[in-house]
């Protein structure tokens, strides 16, 4: 099989070096897998989310990043809860299917896919709301690429006191941002987004005494986050149940390649130099971008079909010959596609996609 990079944020390419930390089968408590590596991987990714490290805790759960979504918001929630979820994409939709599957009480603002949430909208609506406890949003809707105003939106839900859930999972690690300056309770992600690791495992960043709160509200065995948190608190990094452990091995890796990379401001500096080649590139091809520029985040980029007939299986075949793996769109109103600039993905990676999509003519 001829190899091809992933322009698809998650499963997305991943350097050799994670890869070969899978070729072990570890064994979770001998020492040669190294006992304390969860506790080291906790350590690190609170220090990653924020400067205000006492305050804050994580938990590991397997799974993919949905997971964690629906164990942050079914664990925060007691039958006194209400939730406003922010929803302008697919992610925020899958929100309000986790409420509605867990029969918890909730309210939507919807959005247009392409515009993001409106913070005067938000105040007023909290204002007239004040059965509402909590928040949910999406920081990064993968769905379009959009970026949505996190420092204005988390103000006014703290303004407000809510309880404030984030959906950072193809932002954190790739996109700076402070949890802890913006008051988030919880902020979910995953191995496999900016973090460069594989699939297998989500995470819970959230504030210690809110953890705390959590206690008794899971509705679920496996997702119950206190749980898994305690168990991981007291137990030195013990997972109830199996634990992904080539997942674990090559996320550790990916944290320590982060780290050489220069952190998640010099990650961020790669996607945004990524991201201009991608667009600077497509423009000249004709092709249209669906996001305005001013919202548009460097993670993922969906561009409009060219063309009424424009064939988008015979443009994946063809880029998937020259060694490149794009996603098709998922936006309601318009035929689009969509690039990922994430993973170990470099500038002249993107030029040479360039040049192959030059070679296609719509
Ligand atoms: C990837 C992603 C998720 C999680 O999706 P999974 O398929 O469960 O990994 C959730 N929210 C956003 C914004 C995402 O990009």
């Amino acid at each position: 099989m001829k190899p091809y990079i992933l322009l698809t944020p998650g499963p997305l390419t991943t350097s050799q070096t994670i890869k070969e930390k899978m070729l072990v089968d570890w064994c979770t408590w001998d020492d040669d897998y190294n006992v304390d590596i969860v506790q080291d991987i906790r350590k690190r990714l609170v220090a990653l989310a924020t400067k205000h490290t006492d305050d804050y805790t994580t938990v590991l759960l397997q799974g993919s990043g949905t997971y964690s979504v629906e164990a942050a918001i079914t664990c925060s929630m007691s039958e006194k809860s209400k939730l406003l979820i922010l929803v302008n994409g697919l992610y925020g939709e899958r929100m309000e299917d986790i409420a509605s599957y867990a029969g918890l009480d909730y309210d939507v603002l919807e959005y247009e896919q392409t515009e993001v949430p409106s913070a005067s909208e938000l105040d007023e609506y909290l204002q007239k709301h004040e059965d509402i406890t909590h928040v949910a949003l999406v920081h990064c809707e993968t769905t379009s690429g959009i970026l949505n105003p996190l420092e204005d939106l988390c103000k006014v839900i703290k303004k407000h006191g809510k309880i404030l859930i984030v959906d950072a999972m193809s932002s954190f690690g790739g996109i700076p941002f402070d949890i802890g300056e913006l008051d988030i309770d919880f902020m979910t992600s995953s191995a496999n987004k900016c973090i460069e690791g594989v699939p297998g495992f989500g995470l819970i960043i959230a504030k210690r005494s809110q953890m705390e709160l959590c206690e008794g509200n899971s509705l679920s065995l496996s997702l119950d986050i206190y749980d898994q948190w305690q168990t991981m608190e007291k137990q030195n990094g013990k997972w109830r149940y199996t634990s992904p452990t080539h997942v674990v091995r090559a996320f550790k890796q990916a944290l320590d390649e982060l780290e050489t990379e220069g952190g998640v401001a010099a990650r961020y500096a790669r996607y945004c130099a990524n991201h201009k080649v991608l667009m600077e590139g497509m423009k000249n091809l004709g092709y249209k971008a669906l996001i305005a520029e001013n919202l548009q985040s460097p993670i993922i980029s969906s561009f409009e079909f060219p063309t009424e007939n424009f064939s988008f299986k015979d443009f994946y075949n063809q880029l998937k010959k020259g060694g490149f793996v794009i996603y098709p769109g998922k936006i309601s109103k318009k035929e689009t596609f969509r690039i990922g600039t994430i993973g170990q993905v470099f500038p002249d990676d993107i030029k040479r996609l360039i040049e192959t999509i030059a070679e296609y003519h719509y």
